[in-house]
């Protein structure tokens, strides 16, 4: 028989049922036995659905309070010593310090480091080791939830993330290769999966989704001792599982790891079918990745059996398990609770629920289950209804496309005439202040946008309340002295749904909510269909906050690589066109502004670092598009309106060339927090134009005072001329309350008077 499965199932709940479980344990209200009880539901749940909806067997130990990585790390007590007493003390309230940090009788903890899982919009939390880390079990949650699930029927089959994988997603505190704590951690892998066994586990999925990155040689030794020494103990079968990517040039290694199965993504690898079957040593199970655990869309049935039916020819049932590519982590649960949406698009979606089903319809179909031909004739309608709609397909957006010339994506002039040209407009001076955009999000404005959409509050009473917010924004800059204002962004909910509601080619779901991490979850729009600009977005507020301000001002727009990436995309057509679309649209509303006389457009790309592809010889394609596009959005100003865009990670050394490829006049980016670490790479490269260390962390309520920005700008100054630094944040002001931001930009200010006083 062959198998159906999934490799992990979204664990915040169709209605965000364990994101309002935590928050309530957080603020105190839940005791923590409320809170397991609303885990342990959504458990029960997410099996039965998934069994309902066509799976042979479930995994278990993929459910999380919090992340999994975490939860690797604290099964292993990989966890800095400082919070021992407290894990100690109440393992609960210890846990949720490492994701969340602590403040109160006396301790003093901050949260682990979170970063981006893979190229995924998830985040995990980076365990920290110690240079002589050791390694002990601490609790028993994979066996607990293998019992649990076993008590309530099912027969589950226990997630792990790999001992390899888990190590390079660490970091040691010294700097360091986490590797080098491999020895001392696999007898405790040894010893878990022993447990595992004894419990009754026949199989366990160790998830090493790193096997699809580029290896050096030590992670390849580090593959082969990690599997020889698991494979010597008493443990249950090993589904090795890899994701993200084909396995391509570590294809002989992972074939070659004494498993029992291996899971390959067949999405993203869709190419690697021939070589895994050659490669795969006799009775070993094979499990092929056919649909996709990271987009919205219903899959071609049609290709994914002409795989399944080449592997089945090749392994037969027995050997044969379908899942999705990956975890169903980043997708939402159920498409059919979308009654909103247009029952057509409808029908083109499938989320967690979906891909189960399609799973057990393409099992029925290499079964030769008469049930599967209707299924599969109605996944052709739905195809072919999404490959002919006039909604998707729109010729003039079909038309700008072919006849986009690459001159669209230059500016009239080259930097030194446009700077010229721009000072001569804006008459700044040296160190000129600015903001990223956003001005506090207090409860008011939230509200007051709550009511509009609700209907409480009418079109009119709305505009007239943000009219107030603008006006009084504008002079509470003029008042601080900033040199270029902003409007302040408060009609904007989130900067990539306020455009993507505005623009042709958009959907937005209900319940479409996907893990960002611990409580926190996004709702990404969907981008179905071609992408336009059916009116301006932006003009009208930027217009009246200019006009209320001899200053200049600057209009605000989210990039068009940032408003790719935070989406669920199309499949139908490569992304780098999708993201030409978008961009296409933006250059539209670049040129209204320039139009309506707005001197400086701010064009923010924080996800661009973001976009990169997992493999190095595939990013130069992604950078030269991805730059592409941002050019092609900016150059519809003219020279004199100067192009600003913004950036905050942590890590943008590595991409500086295409950095400054992106041709904008200014740059703000975030530093304050790595202490201007960003900079060592200005040492080497010389950045040609303007840029804006941020000076002001905006994620923390602390306020500096003038004498640390003015260390920071220091420091600057070190690599970068005079007239080329700008004073600004680190990032936008929304999250602040209005005393925290006037507080830190009268500093700000001040720092940057007394810098140009010492010119
Ligand atoms: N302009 C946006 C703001 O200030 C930028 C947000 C971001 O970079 N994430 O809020
Ligand atoms: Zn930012």
């Amino acid at each position: 028989m062959i198998t159906v499965t999934t490799l992990g199932f979204p664990r915040i709940g169709a209605r965000r049922e364990l994101k309002y479980a935590l928050e309530s344990h957080w603020r105190g209200d839940t005791c923590a036995d409320d809170l397991y009880t609303a885990a342990r539901e959504l458990r029960h749940r997410h099996w039965t659905l998934q069994r309902d909806a066509g799976a042979d067997n479930v995994p278990c130990n993929d459910f999380s309070l919090y992340d999994h990585v975490l939860d690797t790390a604290f099964l292993f007590d990989a966890v800095p010593g400082d919070y021992r007493p407290l894990i100690d003390n109440d393992p609960l309230a210890g846990y949720f310090a490492l994701a969340r940090g602590v403040q109160r009788d006396g301790i003093d903890l901050h949260a682990l480091e979170m970063t981006k899982w893979f190229d995924t919009n998830y985040h995990y939390l980076v365990p920290e080791l110690q240079a002589e880390q050791t390694f002990r079990l601490r609790g028993d949650k994979p066996v607990a939830e293998f019992l649990e699930a076993r008590a309530s029927g099912f027969d589950a089959r226990p997630v792990l993330l790999g001992p390899v994988s888990f190590l390079r997603l660490c970091k040691r505190i010294d700097g360091a290769d986490p590797l080098h704590a491999l020895e001392r951690l696999l007898p405790v892998y040894a010893e878990l999966l022993e447990k595992l066994r004894q419990a009754g586990a026949e199989w366990v999925q160790i998830d090493e989704p790193c096997l699809t990155l580029d290896l050096n040689a030590d992670a390849a030794t580090a593959y082969r001792r990690a599997y020889a020494a698991l494979a010597a103990t008493a443990r249950p079968k090993l589904m090795l599982t890899t994701y993200f990517g084909p396995l391509d040039a570590n294809l002989p290694l992972a074939a070659e790891l004494p498993v029992e199965g291996l899971h390959i993504d067949l999405v993203r690898g869709h190419g690697q079918l021939g070589d895994v079957l050659a490669s795969l040593p006799p009775e070993r199970i094979l499990s092929l990745g056919l649909i996709d655990g990271r987009n919205i869309w219903r899959t071609d049935l049609d290709r994914a059996l002409i795989l399944a039916r080449h592997a089945l020819h090749r392994l037969g049932q027995d050997r044969l398990w379908l899942a999705p590519s990956c975890s169903l982590l980043h997708v939402p649960i159920d498409a059919s609770t979308e009654t909103r949406l247009d029952p057509e698009l409808r029908g083109w979606l499938a989320f967690a629920r979906q891909k189960i089903e399609e799973l057990r319809i393409l099992a029925d179909a290499l079964e030769e289950k008469p049930s599967a031909q209707a299924a599969l004739q109605a996944a052709r309608t739905a195809q072919s209804t999404r490959q002919q709609s006039k909604k998707v397909h729109r010729l003039e957006v079909a038309t700008r496309m072919t006849a986009l010339d690459p001159v669209a994506a230059q500016r009239r002039s080259a930097y030194p005439v446009r700077r010229e040209r721009q000072q001569a407009r804006l008459s700044l001076p040296y160190y000129p202040t600015t903001t990223i955009g956003s001005f506090p999000q207090t409860t008011e404005v939230r509200r007051a946008r709550a009511q509009h959409k609700s209907g409480k509050l009418s079109d009119a009473d709305y505009d007239m309340f943000l009219a107030k917010q603008i006006a009084a924004c504008v002079r509470f800059q003029e008042e601080i002295g900033l040199n270029v204002l902003v409007h302040g962004e408060f009609e904007r909910n989130d900067m990539v749904e306020y455009f993507g509601e505005q623009l042709d080619g958009f959907v937005f779901t209900r319940n479409g909510w996907v893990q960002s991490y611990g409580s926190r979850c996004v709702k990404p729009p969907i981008i179905y269909g071609d992408v336009s600009r059916p009116r301006p977005m932006t003009v009208h507020w930027t217009h009246y906050a200019q006009s209320l301000t001899s200053k200049p001002l600057k209009g605000m727009l989210t990039g068009p690589v940032t408003i790719l990436q935070w989406s669920f995309v199309r499949d139908d057509q490569p992304r780098a066109d999708t993201c030409r679309q978008i961009a296409l649209a933006l250059r539209d509303e670049v040129a209204d502004l320039e139009a309506a006389g707005i001197p400086a457009i701010q064009i923010d790309e924080p996800a661009l670092r973001e976009g990169l592809p997992l493999r190095a010889a595939d990013r130069p394609a992604y950078l030269e598009w991805a730059v592409e596009c941002f050019r092609i959005a900016a150059a519809a100003a003219t020279d004199a309106t100067q192009i600003h865009t913004h950036m905050c990670y942590a890590e943008f050394n590595d991409i500086i060339a295409a950095v400054a490829a992106m041709d904008a006049d200014v740059i703000s980016i975030e530093t304050s927090r790595s202490r201007m670490e960003l900079l060592d790479a200005f040492v080497t490269f010389h950045y040609p134009h303007q840029i804006g260390p941020g000076v002001y962390d905006i994620h923390s309520p602390r306020i500096p005072d003038r004498h640390e920005m003015l260390a920071l700008l220091r420091k600057a100054s070190a690599v970068l001329a005079p007239e080329q630094i700008w004073v600004n944040p680190d990032c936008g002001l929304k999250t602040r309350s209005w005393e925290e931001t006037h507080a830190a930009l009268v500093e700000m200010v001040a720092a940057a008077e007394t810098m140009r006083r010492s010119l």
